[in-house]
Order: C-alpha cells, then sequence, then structure tokens
C-alpha cells in the first residue's frame, strides 16, 4: 500500500489526514525501521506493507468505536499498534501504551519524542499488575495480536470505565471463544458488536471483538499470571 492508496483507503473510513499528519506517519517509518535493527521490533519492513499491516491495520478500529476525546490504553503495544497510530491521527485522544518490554518501550518513547506527541505516555509494567492498581480507569481499552482471548479480558477488563470499552483486534477467530461465556458472566461484560472483514489487497480476515462492561469488576480479577494462563476462570 503506497502512500497515495493509504491515503484513499482511510477517505473510505472517513479519515482525512492533515499534511503533518502524513509526515508524522514517514518519520514513524523511518524510525521504525533504523530502530529495528537495534531492538527487534517487526519483520515487516518493507514501506508499503508497514502502511498496510501496521498502519492501516491500525486504524481499523475506527470501524467499531469512536475514537474522539475518549481515553485509550493500548495493551502489549509492542512498537506502537494501534497506540501510536491512533494518536496520530485522533489528537484528541489520550493514550496509555503498555507493555511488558523494557526496550520496546524505549522505542515507543523515541517516537513520541521526535513526532512531537501529546497526551501519550509510555508504562514499562506487565498487563495483570498494572490493572490491579488501576481499575476502571479508560473509556476504552484495546489490543492487537497480544494474547488468547480469555488472558486478554481478564486483565484488560479491570482497567474499564463503567459503560466503557474492550475491543479485541484478532484475525481469524477460531478455538478462543470456545467455553468463554464464563468470562463474561465473571467479569460482567456483554460482546455488543463484532465485525468480520478483510484487509484491502492481501485479503487476510480480521475480526474487532467489542465487549461493554456493566460493572465493576470483582477485585479477584486478574488473577496471578500462572492462573490465568492454566486455569480457566
Ligand atoms: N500490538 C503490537 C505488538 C504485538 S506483539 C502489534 O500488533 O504489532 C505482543 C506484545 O505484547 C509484545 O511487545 C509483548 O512484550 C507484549 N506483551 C505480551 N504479554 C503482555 C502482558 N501480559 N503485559 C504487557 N505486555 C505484554
Amino acid at each position: 500500500m503506497n502512500k497515495e492508496i493509504f491515503i484513499k483507503e482511510l477517505k473510505k473510513m472517513n479519515i482525512t489526514l492533515t499534511a503533518e499528519q502524513l509526515n508524522q506517519f514517514e518519520k514513524y517509518y523511518e524510525i521504525l525501521v533504523i530502530e529495528n535493527e537495534k531492538y527487534n521490533l517487526t519483520a515487516i519492513t518493507k514501506k508499503e506493507d508497514v502502511y498496510l499491516k501496521h498502519f492501516y491495520d491500525s486504524l481499523t478500529l475506527t470501524k467499531i468505536i469512536d475514537l474522539n476525546n475518549q481515553s485509550l490504553c493500548d495493551i502489549g503495544t509492542g512498537a506502537g499498534f494501534p497506540g501510536i497510530v491512533l494518536k496520530i491521527v485522533y489528537p484528541t485522544l489520550k493514550v496509555t501504551l503498555l507493555d511488558a518490554t523494557e526496550k520496546k518501550c524505549k522505542f515507543l518513547q523515541k517516537v513520541i519524542d521526535n513526532l512531537r506527541l501529546k497526551d501519550i505516555e509510555v508504562i514499562n509494567e506487565r498487563a495483570e499488575i498494572f490493572s490491579k492498581v488501576n481499575r476502571e480507569k479508560y473509556d476504552i481499552v484495546t489490543s492487537r495480536a497480544v494474547a488468547p482471548l480469555k488472558h486478554l479480558l481478564e486483565y484488560s477488563v479491570p482497567l474499564v470505565k463503567i459503560n466503557g470499552y474492550y475491543i479485541a483486534m484478532k484475525g481469524e477467530i477460531t478455538k478462543e471463544i470456545e467455553n468463554i461465556d464464563i468470562y463474561y458472566k465473571k467479569l460482567d461484560i456483554i460482546k455488543d458488536k463484532i465485525l468480520t472483514f478483510q484487509l484491502p489487497f492481501e485479503k487476510s480476515t480480521r475480526t474487532l471483538i467489542r465487549y461493554q462492561k456493566l460493572k465493576e469488576t470483582n477485585q479477584k480479577y486478574p488473577r496471578k499470571y500462572k492462573e490465568i494462563k492454566n486455569k480457566s476462570l
């Protein structure tokens, strides 16, 4: 996906970029490729691929939620997907980028400084720990390609405000949703919207699952990482 097609495809999602935003994407790409040699951030480095599989793909979140004037936590953001991309396009969005890997956090701070992004913070922490002490804090919590859905729900939902949303950005959903209803019950959430579509050109499947939080999450959750991993709710 070259820049012209990127612009055109975003228009179809009602996103019009300013010259400054386009410039920020260019810079982001350059920093990503340079730093990738040091930090091993992504296997995708060809420019057209980064624009499609990282930048455009991150922005598909807007198909399912309005991001203006919201607070958002991106769990396991890696090299900033979708969090930094969303911040570039939605200046009124308040963003927290969370990642357990220190070197990725250093990279994220470098991008933020270089692009002069405001109202965006980087936190080097595991989600299971962060969500013990930051409860009911965000309008929206999201994550792309981080862990099985059940794990994500257990440590993401506590962070969401009552009536707010957790949105999982997934590829093809298969086994992950087997026996998941007990999670919805125990975490007091409802699956309120699901969208399946294909990435343009490349045609791989994407699934966005949106959950709404109904009540304050029981303090029992999240459990310790070992339990989350080994024992179903
Ligand atoms: N969201 C990015 C990165 C996916 S790779 C993208 O789509 O490109 C998964 C990232 O999640 C890694 O950077 C890893 O450090 C982080 N991660 C995995 N489990 C985590 C946890 N429990 N808490 C915080 N970060 C986590």
